[in-house]
């Protein structure tokens, strides 16, 4: 009869092998399984067996005297084959590989069988645990059942006992070391030095050992301290902390302030670490990139870039780098510091303006004095001129020409003043829309129909504390550009006025918007709008994008300077294409309008009244003199102050008006005012001058002038100031 073998015969062989099992004693444990196997498959024989190269041995049988058999009859050298079943046979004599067996044909008679295969964990049967029965059967499931988790324990038990052998194995060589030992301790005792050399030996290298130990718990509390500290610090400084590997493939570390300033989560920038290279503003993306990489490791990073956050807002930030070196010098991360330098740098920017401003303003305020002299003189000359002559004359079209002109010219003289803020400052309380009313009447008569102004005055909106004049000024500089911006067709400027309330703090303008409220003028246009590179530079004086004659660069810094007088703050929107807004916001002040007694306005003519007139300049002198006799009154020039002071002392009662030049050399006009009071404590004097400071004012009211007048003069000007300074009288006739 020939066995059929199962494929990894060699390996299940080696296997068995190694369970140092066969031909061992019969063990309780493994007896315990097959009394149980039998009893629940209710059979008069159970076996465990293990199947060798040519025999099945039993290491646990119950219901025979056999210790094994032949492999070649072996029941359990079929069931081996299955190793994933019990293998059943219900009757062997019905079975042709088992009908001339002499296990059944001769005692025992065998008829039934069923074996489960043992199988170990790397997947060999080593044998069956079998039962037997004399009689046909069939196990029922549960049985089947039972024999398989039988067959399992008995494996389970041979893994056991074998790591049993292997423990008791150390123990023996244990105790053979041991045995070992204590024949050396008997032959080192024999030498007593020797033992306690060692001794002492033993306990020098536990102290080594024991201070090595509390080295290092020392270091990793440290080390525990350090990291600690380090936490904190990162976790709570305004800057960006970083790490990365040099190849910037990981980020290792970034702390918190990334999600404030970034605007993005951490866990992004952990998960995505090429979203930091995203975020940069794409005109400055590739060179941080090309410097990130090139100069990181050197430690010569240092790079100012722009972020843009989700929410679209641009941030500038200065990001510097370290590289970290292990031991043998190779870099191993880069650790960083970034710095949200926005604010900083509109700061900078403020100051570099307010330095620029301040400058020019001195610069220009002193040109614009004298040229306000010159003008003085041709503007004067030609009211004059206009006067005698009449208009069919040949010469009263260039007259007018040289009028309009020097107007302009006087206008220019004017804003530049503004702008360096030599322009006196008159601030009262007053609402906004009057002056909006008038300027949109101004520019309805300039500005072509087509053009379409739209007004808007909001109810409730609150008063200001503002000088009249230069909002006007404001407003008109502003509509200005607005027109100039749109084009023919389709233009459209919107004037809007409204009270309104900011809730918080706004730090995105500068000087920043603080919380409170405000009368807000807005400036909308159609026009062609502007880009940042224009937008940063706007408030420049002299900064202009138009055409040489259509734009001095003025007036926006006009407009800067009026409304830093007026602590109020402007924004700009704008894009190219889309129009631009400018919005004006003026602190609201309590209060109702100052009511001044008499209208600005009021053009009077003299009736004789006597004038003193004062002006160092003899051209600008006899000029006043003539304007002021063609107003009617009975003027007399001198240039003179300390002469004219001398004069007007022996006789104080031959003037009823002094008007006085400021500058003049020997002798201020503020002097000459105070001489003139020693002796008159009532006639009006009146300063005239084209440099009004505050300082200059208020060293006027102290002096006691009653009243200042701008240079250049027109005849317009002294009629309204000597109206207001002399009380009305009847002609004389
Ligand atoms: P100017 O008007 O003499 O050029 P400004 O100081 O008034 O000087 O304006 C400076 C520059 O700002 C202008 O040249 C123009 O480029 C730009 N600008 C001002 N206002 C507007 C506007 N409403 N639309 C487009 N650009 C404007
Ligand atoms: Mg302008």
């Amino acid at each position: 009869m020939k066995t059929p073998l199962p494929p990894d015969e060699p390996d299940r062989i080696e296997a068995l092998r190694r369970f140092n099992v066969l031909d061992t004693p019969p063990e309780q444990s493994f007896d315990d399984l097959t009394l149980i196997a039998a009893a629940i498959c209710q059979t008069p024989i159970a076996l465990v067996s293990l199947v060798d190269e040519t025999r099945q041995w039993f290491k646990s049988k119950i219901g025979t005297s056999l210790s094994g058999t032949s492999r070649e009859i072996a029941f359990c050298s079929h069931a081996i084959l299955h190793r994933d079943d019990v293998m059943e046979v219900h009757d062997a004599r019905g079975d042709e590989r088992f009908v001339n067996n002499p296990l059944v044909t001769e005692e025992p008679h065998i008829r039934f069988y069923a074996g489960a295969p043992l199988v170990t964990a790397d997947g060999h049967a080593l044998g069956a645990l079998c039962v037997m029965d004399r009689q046909p059967r069939t196990l029922k499931p549960d049985q089947l059942a039972a024999l398989r988790a039988l067959s399992r324990h008995v494996v389970a038990q041979l893994e056991l006992r074998r790591h049993a052998i292997a423990a008791a194995g150390e123990i023996t060589e244990r105790r053979n070391a041991e045995n070992q030992l204590h024949l050396q301790n008997e032959k080192l005792s024999a030498n007593k030095d020797e033992a306690e050399r060692l001794l002492k030996l033993a306990q020098r290298t536990r102290h080594a050992l024991l201070s090595v130990l509390e080295d290092e718990r020392r270091a990793g509390q440290n080390l525990r301290e350090s990291e600690e500290r380090f936490r904190q610090l990162a976790e709570n400084i305004a800057e960006v902390f970083w790490i990365t590997d040099p190849a910037k493939q990981h980020m290792l570390y970034v702390s918190p302030a990334y999600e404030q300033i970034w605007g993005r989560t951490c866990d992004s920038i952990y998960e995505r670490p090429e979203s930091w290279l995203d975020s940069i503003h794409p005109d400055d993306r590739q060179h941080v990139h090309d410097d990130a990489l090139s100069k990181q490791p050197a430690g010569q990073y240092d790079a100012t870039y722009r972020i843009v956050r989700p929410d679209g807002t641009v941030r500038w930030i200065r990001d510097r780098a370290f590289p970290v070196h292990d031991a043998a010098g190779v870099v191993y991360r880069i650790a960083g510091v970034a710095a949200d330098i926005t604010e900083q740098r509109l700061l900078e920017a403020q100051l570099r303006q307010a330095q620029k401003m301040e400058a020019l303003g001195t610069l220009s305020g002193g040109i614009a004095h004298d040229f306000n002299n010159i003008l003085g003189a041709i503007i004067g000359n030609v009211h004059l001129l206009r006067l005698d002559i009449d208009s069919a004359h040949p010469a009263a079209q260039s007259i007018g020409e040289i009028e309009q002109a020097s107007n302009r010219a006087k206008d220019l003289v004017r804003q530049i003043l503004t702008f360096s803020r030599q322009q006196p400052q008159v601030r009262q309380i007053i609402p906004l829309s009057p002056i909006i009313e008038e300027v949109v009447r101004l520019l309805r008569a300039t500005i072509p129909a087509e053009v379409e102004i739209l007004k808007t005055i909001e109810p409730d909106v609150p008063n200001v504390f503002a000088d009249g004049t230069q909002i006007h000024q404001v407003l008109l500089n502003l509509c200005t550009n607005a027109w100039h911006a749109i084009g023919k067709v389709n233009g459209r400027i919107e004037i809007h006025l409204r009270g309104t309330e900011v809730e918080r703090d706004d730090s995105s303008v500068l000087p920043r918007l603080r919380r409170g409220r405000y009368a807000c003028l807005c400036i909308n246009d159609n026009g062609h709008g502007m880009d940042t590179a224009i937008l940063e530079r706007i408030f420049e004086p002299f900064f202009t994008t138009k055409e040489p004659g259509r734009g001095t660069g003025l007036g926006l810094s006009v407009v800067h300077g009026i409304m830093q007088g007026h602590d109020g703050v402007i924004r700009v929107t704008s894009q190219p294409g889309q129009g631009t807004s400018f919005q004006l916001y003026f602190p609201a002040v309590e209060g109702e309008m100052e009511t001044t007694d008499a209208d600005w306005r009021n053009v009077r003519a003299g009736n004789g009244q006597r004038i003193l007139y004062l002006d160092d300049e003899s051209l600008l002198s006899s000029l006043g003199v003539r304007m002021l006799r063609r107003l009617g009154y009975q003027a007399e020039g001198f240039t003179n102050p300390l002469a004219t002071l001398e004069m007007f002392t022996a006789n104080p009662t031959r003037f009823d008006v002094v008007i006085t030049d400021l500058h003049m050399p020997g002798m201020s006009g503020i002097d000459f005012a105070r001489g003139i009071r020693r002796v008159s404590a009532d006639i009006p004097i009146i300063l005239s001058s084209g440099y009004l400071t505050e300082e200059v004012i208020e060293k006027a009211r102290n002096a006691g002038i009653t009243r200042l007048l701008q240079k250049p003069n027109t005849m317009q000007d002294f009629s309204e100031s000597l109206g207001h300074v002399l009380p009305a009288k009847p002609p004389t006739t």
